[in-house]
């Protein structure tokens, strides 16, 4: 029998990430196996990349 480590075998794939939906500004869940982020309000699905980059740069400077 083959046995191999799978690190999400025992973890919850989707952990809390600290964005806020791109959309609607719900709360985003990060898909830890695809580096997606899902929002748990309008299930808008979003990469890391995509989030991370929105989010680093401000949106508008007063
Ligand atoms: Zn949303």
């Amino acid at each position: 029998m083959a046995e191999f480590e799978n690190p999400y075998a025992t973890e919850d794939p989707f952990v809390e990430a600290h964005f806020d939906c791109l959309e609607c500004g719900g709360k985003l869940w990060e898909y830890a196996i695809q580096r997606q982020m899902v929002c748990e309000d309008c299930r808008a699905l979003f990469t890391t990349e995509e989030v991370f980059s929105a989010q680093a740069k401000p949106q508008a400077e007063a």
